[in-house]
């Protein structure tokens, strides 16, 4: 059987099944973990989606699986609607930040390390490697990471910082803006307690 691809990054998929009854294919990808699409999205309007909204998009379906949560199947309505999400990263900011939620949520203050390797443009929104490179760059000027031979580990400056980030709902400082509300809804609230 042919290899398919993810939609958006473009990984080949881990599995891609049709449900007949919903007509929504349910996709696995290495990098946008899970999601689903009508069949009428998938044959005709994901080719109209642009690069980078197809890589913000990718971001997104990453972050909400991580989050556990629920991701409404995408057509042609739901699809506007992720792209014009907050949680979405545009900035270089908003990318480092993800990119630093990322490795805490992951480790938490275990002190685990991340390979960059395994790392995939979706942990930060990134729409190419450049600018998945720069989010990284910031992360080990600001001290919020290091680099561990081949690998990243977050500092203790980070691991505050990343908690400060849920918490305080703000990006990197200097930056000051309030970040995403929803991630400080009465459900999530629940999920962290
Ligand atoms: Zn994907």
């Amino acid at each position: 059987m042919e290899e398919e691809k993810c939609l958006f990054c473009g990984s080949s998929l881990i599995s891609s099944q049709y449900i007949a009854l919903d007509d929504v294919y349910t996709c696995r990808c290495p990098d946008c973990i899970q999601y689903s699409v009508t069949q009428e999205f998938k044959q005709s309007n994901a080719i109209r989606l642009s690069q980078q909204q197809r890589f913000l998009v990718s971001g997104y379906l990453r972050e909400m699986n991580e989050l556990s949560k629920d991701v409404v199947v995408i057509d042609d309505g739901s699809i506007e609607d992720i792209l014009n999400s907050p949680y979405l990263a545009r900035t270089s900011e908003e990318r480092a930040s993800k990119f630093l939620l990322y490795m805490y949520r992951r480790t938490r203050d275990s002190g685990i390390t991340l390979h960059p390797q395994k790392a995939s443009l979706s942990i930060c929104y990134a729409t190419n490697t450049a600018e998945y490179d720069e989010a990284v760059s910031s992360l080990l000027v600001t001290k919020f990471i290091k680099e561990c031979s081949d690998r990243y580990k977050l500092t203790d400056l980070g691991i505050q910082q990343a908690k400060k980030i849920e918490e305080m709902k703000v990006v990197i400082p200097k930056g000051g803006y309030v970040f995403v509300a929803m991630w400080f809804s009465e459900e999530m609230r629940r999920v962290d307690d």
